[in-house]
């Protein structure tokens, strides 16, 4: 392979510039041409497709958002469309492609890789819902941003002596709000994967109320609903001033942490090693703090799993 490119695609997440710039960056080291695609798998169509050079992901780790920008194609999720970017991609001469973004994205890699074009997928989402991979890139900047929020929330709600349900993001997966709610020291954390016992967090939230706390904070995963449905609740059930707060698009934002920033600088350059080694339709992960790659379709036919074992230590660790 002389000729490769790069793509973010889906929901953008913290480290997919640094994950852009680890590709570029060892496939120039390789003696690789590389070329970034721009705005996910529409640009591929169009043939929004440029070479990336060392000074052009220059600059580019520290930064939230993706320099190649993303976009959620519908062209793409039909025959006609993908046949169209295959062809841009042979028009250019490239013949591997990275996908950086989430499982919707990697669809779309298994789908060119089907056509016959390699795709290689690298899990960047703030959800950290991919299969084969103990984290995605994004998930610990998203985290780290929620921690921070609930922190400033506990401020006010101690001094209000208000109850707070912070409804936090994930799409399906409880995972971001599990880990905020253990580290920022949630009283309750209402997740997908665990059944919601409302009279297990009423009295979890009257024990502490008779114990003299002076706030209380709640963890909603958007999986499971809107935080205020269980305000409403808990608001008839106690009486208890309480407060809604929906963190929304803040948590896709901001400088990656240095986590995932070393995530994505060693998972971006995994995917052009496997590339140049004539592999494909497989995605890279980290397991163990070890890089792997595992088949795509094997991935894609899994369901992520969340360490429930870390939501048993919140409950005990919250009573
Ligand atoms: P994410 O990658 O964050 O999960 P999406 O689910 O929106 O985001 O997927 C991103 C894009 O991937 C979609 O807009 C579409 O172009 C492409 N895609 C998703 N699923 C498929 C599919 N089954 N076949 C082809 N392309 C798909």
């Amino acid at each position: 392979m002389k000729k490769i490119a790069v793509l973010t695609s889906g929901g953008d997440a913290p480290g997919m510039n640094a994950a852009v710039r680890a590709a570029v960056r060892r496939a120039i080291y390789k003696g690789v041409q590389i070329f970034g695609v721009y705005n996910g798998y529409n640009g591929l169509i169009s043939g929004n497709i440029k070479e990336l050079t060392l000074g052009s992901v220059g600059d580019i780790i520290h930064r939230g958002g993706t320099m190649l920008f993303t976009a959620r194609s519908d062209e793409f999720r039909t025959e006609e469309g993908r046949a169209k970017a295959v062809e841009q991609l042979k028009k250019h001469g490239i013949e591997g492609l990275i996908v950086i973004g989430g499982d919707g994205s990697f669809r779309g890699a298994q789908k060119l890789t089907q056509l016959g074009f390699p795709t290689i997928g690298v899990p960047g989402t703030i959800d950290n819902d991919i299969p084969c991979t103990d984290f995605t890139i994004g998930f610990d900047t998203a985290l780290n941003t929620v921690v921070e929020c609930i922190d400033k929330i506990r401020d006010t709600a101690t001094s209000h002596e208000r109850t707070y349900i912070v409804e936090v993001m994930g799409r399906d997966a409880g995972d971001l709000a599990l880990w905020a709610g253990l580290a920022a020291g949630a009283e309750s954390i209402i997740i997908p994967e665990a059944d919601t016992d409302m009279k297990d967090i009423l009295e979890r939230l009257r024990s502490g109320h008779r114990r003299g706390k002076k706030h209380s904070i709640i963890i909603v995963a958007e999986g499971v609903g809107q935080a205020s449905q269980f305000a409403d609740v808990i608001k008839a059930e106690t009486g208890w001033e309480t407060r809604v707060t929906v963190l929304g698009h803040i948590q896709r934002g901001g400088s990656p942490t240095a986590f995932d920033r070393m995530l994505a600088s060693r998972l971006g350059a995994a995917a052009v090693d496997l590339l140049l080694e004539g592999k494909a339709d497989r995605m890279v992960g980290i397991k163990n703090n070890t890089i792997v790659d595992v088949d795509i379709d094997e991935a894609l036919d899994q369901k992520h799993q969340l360490d429930l074992s870390i939501y048993q230590l919140a409950r005990s660790l919250s009573i």
